[in-house]
């Protein structure tokens, strides 16, 4: 039976990296996956990129895709997918998170969705939160706190080495910096 899957974790614990070799598997093995990334993430220019140098081309998803008649169309046109893999899948809107549970239950493929947990204002992404709603399995990508070794389980906004606690939760790229950290160091961060 094919699942649904919410892989979450913090900032640079190498969630892309962990997709990329999920796709690279299926494609030593002579299977097709379709990567699929929000468009609003800046950074992505159609492609899933790694802080480690590897990429991979993707499909832009915006706000009024739907992502069940993309994955339609590819059907249409007999291209054959054996999974579906989505990158900063915290930046997508609930129906696509919808949408995306309706191709695992209509057409039996895998779905497996790599994201954020929780904002640096310490609020569920809508789309992340849709998806503790809806998977079927949930998975933690692991990393180490920034300033400790604990468990990450947050993001920190720095911005001219001060953290910065409220704002826009989507906020990606510019001149802040998001680390990972644990939430003592959330909120006591020892910057230098
Ligand atoms: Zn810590």
């Amino acid at each position: 039976m094919a699942k649904l899957f919410f892989k979450y974790g913090t900032v640079f614990s190498a969630k892309s990296l962990n997709l990329i070799a999920t796709a690279h598997n299926y494609q030593t093995q002579g299977k097709e996956v379709l990567l699929l990334i929000p468009k609003i993430d800046t950074r992505s220019d159609g492609y899933v990129a790694t802080r480690a140098g590897f990429k991979m081309p993707a499909e832009l998803i915006d706000d009024d895709t739907d992502i069940f008649d993309l994955y339609a169309s590819h059907r249409d046109k007999k291209d054959n997918i054996d999974c579906i893999l989505v990158d900063e899948c915290q930046m997508l809107k609930t129906k696509h998170i919808d949408q995306l549970r309706e191709i695992v239950d209509t057409y039996g493929t895998p779905v497996i969705c790599y994201g954020l947990r929780v904002s640096y204002t310490l609020e569920l992404f809508d789309a992340s939160k849709r998806l503790f709603e809806l998977a079927d399995k949930l998975e933690e990508i692991k990393t180490v706190c920034w300033f400790c070794n604990n468990k990450a389980t947050h993001n920190l906004k720095i911005v001219d080495d001060k953290p910065i606690y409220e704002g826009d939760s989507i906020d990606i790229g510019g001149l802040e910096k998001f680390v990972p950290v644990c939430y003592h160091c959330y909120k006591n961060p020892k910057i230098e």
